[in-house]
């Protein structure tokens, strides 16, 4: 988006914001006018949101909250600090999801001569109907599946000879074992997909030639990023949000390639509307033009979680990105390591890793401790193996 164009957005949607007592709060605390921001620096001066501030605001302004909109025609639930929260869409959101879909989807093939089936929940959060909206504005025929046993719904795929499935990787891979129609395909969702590594291969095994297309949505806000057929990352669904990648700790907005928190601010949308939103998710973003015409990109996918961050040797250390590291290694289960930090004697951290399962032994340890060092940017100084991990949390700080 050109920069003037980007900044009148931003103005505009400033200005809807405006109507909904939450924001005037927001904005009156910092004395802002929707005509202040005429630069990237002058948006960078509003504070950033997250799930709280909005779980606060429903506490305070019950039962909807302060940022429904009167022309709501559907409520999806999003998992909050203290449970569901809503979400507001009006139609022109919902319109405006369904055409940025459908514009997604046709940049991965996808056409009205598909036959699409769904596999994700219907009922109560986002996913499903979502998803389901996309695929009929662009014309497919869509199958409304939600979950079920495996067995059914490889039966249903195989006799309506479903082309396109959108579905959770691990449960694709039930379904292959089932048995399926060859797909063109998969859109992938719901859990850590192509940032595991060697997870496509896999699907690839299973199903033979196929698109596997790794998307990123929230509770409050689908789709954020979606691969295109190139498979190269996740480009922003940029029509409808601007991202940002940030420093989980100051706040800094980061140079592109940097590690940081994924920040949303929702351009146009009328219900629920996020602004500077942190979603407390770890990312990358790069702008690298694509055959498809988009540039923003999710290069690496969606890291892990920022809330369990711990400082190590000067550098952040996430512990959800081990999980992804043990999600591609086939001989050990995600969750089953333990994170020991404890003080050096001459100074500095010790970071002790110790992973259930069968050590691998002489230089396949080394090479398994030089991919902890690409992935955590940090190299643990003992890597230990044990047959069985006894109970307890996945990280023991004993420096403090
Ligand atoms: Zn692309």
């Amino acid at each position: 988006m050109e920069k003037d164009v980007w900044a009148r957005t931003i103005q505009e949607q400033v200005k809807r914001l405006s109507e909904f007592p939450f924001y005037q709060k927001r904005f009156q605390a910092i004395d802002m006018n929707p005509g202040d921001i005429r630069s990237l620096e002058d948006f960078r001066q509003v504070p950033f949101m997250d799930t709280k501030d909005l779980q606060k605001d429903l506490e305070e302004n019950p039962p909807h909250g302060s940022l429904f909109h009167s022309d709501t025609v559907r409520v999806t639930l999003s998992p909050g600090p203290k449970g569901l929260m809503p979400v507001y869409h009006t139609r022109q959101d919902v319109e405006e999801v369904n055409r940025e879909l459908a514009v997604m989807y046709r940049a991965c093939g996808v056409g009205p001569h598909d036959i699409a089936a769904i596999t994700f929940g219907y009922h109560l959060f986002i996913a499903g109907l979502t998803i389901h909206g996309g695929f009929e504005t662009l014309g497919c025929k869509t199958i409304p599946l939600g979950p079920g046993e495996s067995q059914r719904t490889a039966e249903i795929l195989n006799r309506f000879r479903v082309t396109v499935l959108a579905s959770n990787p691990s449960f694709a891979l039930k379904l292959a074992q089932e048995g399926v129609p060859k797909l063109r395909i998969l859109f992938a969702g719901g859990e850590p997909f192509s940032s595991v590594e060697g997870y496509k291969d896999k699907l690839r095994q299973a199903f033979g030639k196929i698109g596997l297309i790794d998307s990123y949505g929230l509770g409050q806000s689908t789709p954020v990023a979606r691969e295109c057929k190139e498979e190269r990352g996740l480009h922003v669904a940029d029509n409808l949000l601007y991202l940002e990648i940030v420093d989980p700790e100051t706040g800094k907005v980061l140079p592109d390639g940097e590690r940081g928190e994924v920040v949303i601010t929702h351009l146009r949308r009328q219900g629920s509307p996020l602004f500077r939103f942190r979603t407390g998710d770890l990312s990358v973003l790069e702008h690298i033009p694509c055959s498809c015409g988009r540039k923003a990109t999710l290069t690496r996918g969606v890291l892990g979680r920022t809330d369990e961050m711990h400082k190590v040797k000067g550098v952040k250390l996430y512990p959800s990105q081990i999980d992804h590291l043990l999600r591609s290694l086939p001989e050990y289960t995600p969750g089953k390591y333990r994170v020991i930090l404890s003080p050096k004697p001459g100074g500095g951290d010790h970071f002790r890793l110790i992973v259930e399962g069968k050590n691998p032994g002489g230089p396949l340890t080394e090479k398994m401790i030089e991919r902890m060092k690409e992935t955590l940017l940090i190299r643990p100084d003992t890597l230990e193996f044990v047959e069985k991990l006894p109970e307890g949390p996945r990280v023991v700080e004993e420096r403090y």
